[in-house]
């Protein structure tokens, strides 16, 4: 069961291209200059995108997260309900 979720807000991402860098599993760039969440959902209305992730890919993730200047990734486990970042 994946124990992590991942919340990205792509209306923030300024293309820097460091979370593909570091995890291109999950990320990748577009053609408008902004990343993708690969096989995310989209909330509506919103450039909110929700994926959830295993325990495998967790640290990629977090560099990807810690690494974007923007601070547009966000990490919340999903047994405690902790926000990592
Ligand atoms: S690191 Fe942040 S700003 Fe850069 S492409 Fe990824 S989400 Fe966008």
């Amino acid at each position: 069961m994946a124990k992590f979720k991942i919340e990205y807000d792509r209306d923030g991402c300024i293309g820097a291209a460091v979370c593909e860098a570091v995890c291109p599993k999950h990320w990748k760039m577009a053609d408008d200059g902004k990343v993708n969440l690969l096989e995310s959902t989209k909330q509506d209305k919103e450039e909110i995108y929700i994926k959830e992730i295993d325990e495998a890919d967790f640290e990629s993730m977090k560099v990807a997260a810690d690494g974007c200047p923007v601070k547009v990734i966000h990490i919340q486990n999903k047994e405690t309900g902790e926000k990592l970042i």
